[in-house]
């Protein structure tokens, strides 16, 4: 019973497989079944095929993968309109290596033609162009036409039934949409190549590499102008060197735009081994093309996703360029992806799996372009914090410059106004401040005092103890004299041993009384230096203001007389 069934629907599919193509009024014929044989010898002739009756019937999305065998393919079509007319039948691809038609009536052929890059002849140029035959049909006759087709190549493609018409179409419509992905790729891989000269920064230069490569593999494999002549087989090839220097620049620019070196130093160092592996590879491709862009072919779907992963690890990293790379990245990879499978023969040839890979590439490289922006954007952002710091730091040290310089001017200041010895002040702040408080005390009425010390033969002090001893002398008689001083007391120092208190606010009588006070203090000291006890005594001259005084000068002079009177009557006295 099952045999029976099985016999049945082989019977049917042979006889669908048998039936013609029927051809009436409609212009554009793609949606048939074929015919096929694997040659795996590679030897038949057409003679041979042509009385062969075990081809198989598969679907016009032809996707046979990297092989060896040739590939013959049958169609039988007729002509059911109530006209002549005139047909092409057509492959969509031009890389494949050797195409022949061969147009057969009465099981003899009337008309071979020959196409494809491995029909180059050495030293003849040759257009790549998609294969078509001519075809006459007249009314009701039915035409049987074999197709030999082999391929260094993946061997995918699809056969197309059109007129003159449509078959200008396509080529006008294909190359348009091929001129402007292609054109703007070129634009954009102008535009950096400009900045690489600008900035010597080599990402740029795998930028516009990775791009070169891409579009003259794209170019080649598409048949776009100028790239649709090569001079020779070899010159052909070597275009299909250009696919594992894809992956190789892709794989430098990838380690050179997220700096993965930064990052990870074993991922730079694989990223690196891997485009080395592939340069390998396009050196190999030239000598050995098909084993070479096979391994290619296979690895790539694993480096791709690699390149993925480590955008994906860097945006992780906290890399914010890394998601424009990761977007990139991923609608080139799914559509590679898709073109890599195809091109296994693990899924059906059609538009999204041909022609998704330049339509990847094209969204890829505008974002690559854009990540190459951004990352101009981010090296300034960072400049501008670096200045910023520079900045800040400048700003601190000034201030802190500023302040060092203020507390120097103070120090100095209190270096100019006091005398060191005695850390009194010295004629200078004495004169200045005791000169505006006159004034002031002129205007309210109010006293003021003004005490003239001089030790009394101080240069007996240094001749028996030394100077350093007399210095000595001088620091305990200062800080004898301001002891229990008022705040708005002025005690100064104004020549070797002479010493001044001007007291605001004091009567001559209180001045007397202080001066008196400290005289005593004095002759009870008892400085011990060097295991000797220095005493001495002082002399004082008091003055108080008048009305007539309009200067400290005239109440010093005043004082300076009585301290005369003093020394000259017996000294260690006060006199008023
Ligand atoms: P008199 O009682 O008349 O004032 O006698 P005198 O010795 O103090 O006389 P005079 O005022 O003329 O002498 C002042 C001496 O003080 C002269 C000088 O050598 C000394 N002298 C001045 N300035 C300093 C100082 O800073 N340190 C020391 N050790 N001696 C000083
Ligand atoms: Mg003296
Ligand atoms: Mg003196």
């Amino acid at each position: 019973m099952n045999r029976l069934i099985l016999t049945l629907i082989l019977f049917c599919s042979t006889l669908l497989a048998q039936s013609p193509i029927l051809i009436n009024t409609q212009t554009e014929i793609d949606d048939f079944n074929i015919l096929v044989y694997e040659d795996k010898s590679t030897k038949l002739t057409i003679n041979e095929i042509s009385k062969r009756d075990d081809f198989k019937t598969v679907n016009n999305h032809i996707s046979n993968g990297f092989t060896n065998s040739v590939y013959w393919y049958k169609f039988i079509i007729k002509n059911q309109s109530s006209k002549n007319i005139e047909r092409y039948i057509k492959t969509s691809e031009n890389i494949l290596d050797k195409i022949d038609f061969y147009l057969l009536s009465e099981n003899k052929v009337v008309k071979h033609k020959k196409y494809g890059p491995g029909y180059f002849i050495d030293g003849e140029k040759n257009k790549l162009e998609r294969a078509y035959l001519k075809l006459n049909l007249k009314k009701d006759e039915t035409l049987t036409i074999y197709t030999k087709i082999s391929s260094y190549y993946p061997m995918f493609n699809s056969f197309h039934i059109y007129d003159k018409t449509q078959l200008e179409n396509f080529e006008y419509n294909y190359t348009t949409i091929y001129s402007f992905l292609i054109g703007s790729l070129l634009s954009l891989t102008l535009y950096n190549l400009m900045i690489f000269f600008y900035t010597k920064d080599t990402t740029y230069l795998y930028y516009v590499l990775y791009s070169v490569c891409l579009i003259s593999w794209q170019t080649s494999m598409s048949g776009i102008y100028p790239f649709n002549t090569f001079s020779n087989t070899q010159a052909y090839y070597l275009i299909g060197a250009c696919i594992p220097l894809v992956v190789a620049f892709l794989t430098l620019f990838t380690n050179s735009l997220l700096d993965i070196k930064l990052f990870s130093r074993k991922y730079y160092l694989t990223l690196n081994t891997i485009s080395i592996f592939y340069f390998i590879l396009a050196i190999w491709s030239l000598f050995n093309f098909k084993p070479a862009i096979t391994i290619m072919n296979a690895t790539a779907s694993l480096v791709l996703p690699f390149l993925l992963y480590i955008g994906y690890k860097s945006y992780k990293a906290g890399n914010k360029i890394a998601i424009f790379y990761l977007f990139a990245q991923g609608f080139f990879l799914s559509l590679a992806t898709l073109f890599s499978l195809s091109s296994f023969g693990l899924l059906d040839y059609n538009y999204l799996s041909r022609h998704g890979i330049i339509i990847g590439s094209f969204l890829e490289m505008i974002l690559f372009s854009l990540a190459l922006a951004y990352r101009i954007k981010l090296l300034e952002e960072e400049k501008l914090l670096i200045i910023q710091k520079a900045k800040n730091n400048l700003e601190v040290k000034v201030q802190e410059r500023t302040k060092e310089l203020e507390e120097s001017k103070k120090k100095l200041e209190i270096l100019a106004n006091k005398d060191y010895l005695s850390d009194l002040y010295n004629r200078r702040p004495l004169f200045e401040i005791s000169n505006k408080l006159i004034n002031l005390a002129k205007r309210d009425n109010s006293d003021i005092s003004v005490l003239l010390f001089d030790i009394d033969k101080f240069k007996v002090i240094n001749d028996t103890f030394g100077h350093k001893a007399g210095d000595e002398v001088i620091r305990y008689f200062a800080k004898l004299l301001k002891e229990d001083r008022r705040t708005s007391d002025i005690v100064a120092r104004i020549g070797g041993e002479e010493f001044v208190i001007f007291q605001p606010s004091t009567k001559k009588e209180d001045a007397y009384n202080v001066a008196q006070d400290i005289r005593k203090k004095v002759e009870n000291l008892e400085i011990k230096t060097n295991n000797k006890t220095i005493k001495f005594t002082v002399s004082c001259g008091v003055a108080s203001l008048t009305k007539e005084d309009k200067k400290l000068d005239e109440l010093i002079a005043r004082a300076d007389k009585k301290l005369y009177e003093a020394k000259n009557t017996g000294r260690n006295k006060v006199i008023t």
